[in-house]
């Protein structure tokens, strides 16, 4: 089955995409979004709840039985001022979509029109999840805890990121790892302080700090599998006083990421291993303290595999196979639940100035990929809801 967006839809859609851009909310800040999605989904007649705050569960229920499958798309915007000059930037100072959700969420909806009008040729049920706080604090565990992937129970879980990589007309799908797990740390170096002149009669934290940065960099480049993908940085440093005073404390911050949920365990007892014998050697105290973030995102490979063999056949989209990245994504929850699918929908366009990395406030989308994202959820759908793939 081919599927088509036709004109009206396209430029639905993208009336929806650029409503939302103008309105950014943070993280379990989304009403006005929310609001917006929840009177979509009542004109097309789709049933939906509340979950977790600002999240929303819809459902699209067949008239045969079969699977079911879920399409999630991420809501919240970034705290950044938006600087792309656009017609319908942001209207709220400080705040910007910058990552794209405003266009994950409108293509869902996009989705939503398409399967609405297919409903009677549908088996199982289409599951839309409209999540909230992808930026943080997370809102893909709360929705969960929630029971978002529960009534019905949920047979495979897909979304859309866009990607300033990859061009208009391209998706990218990736089997196994495809995002890092991004855990925080914090070491606090503790000595003894005193007078510049006479550092024999204090323990300085300093150089026990600056020793601890160095020796941190062996967990990567010597302790773990160069064909593994590793990283530890550390962040932030800050301790002292002034020229002629010793430092009796130094406190570091840093992020670790891995690929492999191995590789990440090992990362953080690497780490604590480190800090501690190079404190011992300078005589300080040193506590670490790591705080986990998101895990990695694994993409089922059959899932991966046989869906991009089916969109081939099924749509004009150029499908390829990028290179996983180090951020992190909290899709990973939802993967870690049902089979999952992480795509990246090619938004790069250089004659529409569609080129800035997400994060950037000069970052802007070709929409002439929004109709494209929305072939590739309903197909998605379709073929899991069909029986026509698995994992
Ligand atoms: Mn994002």
């Amino acid at each position: 089955m081919a599927i088509e967006v036709n004109e009206a839809l396209a430029a639905r859609v993208i009336e929806l995409r650029r409503a939302i851009h103008r309105r950014p909310e943070l993280g379990f800040e989304e009403h006005q979004t929310a609001a917006l999605v929840e009177r979509e989904l009542d004109a097309l007649g789709i049933e939906h709840r509340r979950l977790a705050k600002t999240g929303i569960v819809a459902r699209i229920s067949g008239t045969k039985a079969g699977p079911a499958v879920a399409l999630r798309a991420d809501m919240d915007a970034l705290p950044i001022g938006e600087r792309t000059g656009l017609s319908f930037a942001s209207e709220v100072e400080g705040k910007m979509h910058a990552c794209g959700h405003d266009a994950h969420t409108a293509m869902l909806l996009g989705a939503a029109h398409v399967l609405a009008t297919m409903r009677g040729g549908l088996c199982g049920n289409v599951v839309l999840i409209f999540q909230p706080a992808e930026e943080g604090p997370g809102g893909a565990l709360p929705m969960i805890e929630a029971g978002a992937l529960d009534d019905p129970s949920v047979d495979a879980v897909a979304m859309l990121h866009v990607d300033s990589r990859l061009e208009v007309g391209t998706i990218g799908i990736s089997p196994g790892g495809v995002s890092a797990s991004a855990d925080e740390f914090y070491v606090a170096v503790k000595g003894s302080g005193g007078h510049g002149a006479y550092p024999h009669t204090a323990v300085d934290a300093i150089p026990a700090s600056a020793a601890i940065v160095l020796a941190l960099q062996n967990v990567v480049a010597r302790e773990t599998d160069p064909l593994a993908t590793a990283v530890v940085t550390v962040g932030t440093i800050e301790g002292g006083y002034r020229n002629n005073v010793i430092a009796d404390e130094v406190n570091m911050s840093g992020t670790l990421r891995a690929q492999d949920p191995g590789v990440r365990d090992e990362l953080e007892a690497r780490v604590r291993r480190i800090v501690a014998g190079v404190a011992s050697a300078y005589n300080v105290r040193a506590d670490v303290r790591v705080v986990r973030g998101y895990p990695p995102v694994h993409n089922d490979a059959a899932l991966a595999e046989r869906f991009a063999q089916y969109l081939r056949e099924r749509s004009s989209l150029i499908v390829e196979r990028p290179a996983a990245t180090m951020g992190a994504e909290d899709f990973a929850y939802f993967a870690q639940r049902a089979p999952g699918l992480l795509m990246r929908l090619g938004v790069r366009r250089e004659s529409s100035g569609a080129t800035h990395p997400g994060h950037s406030p000069q970052f802007r989308i070709d929409e002439a990929a929004l109709p494209l994202g929305i072939i590739a959820l309903v197909l998605f759908a379709i073929a899991v809801t069909s029986g026509e793939i698995r994992s």
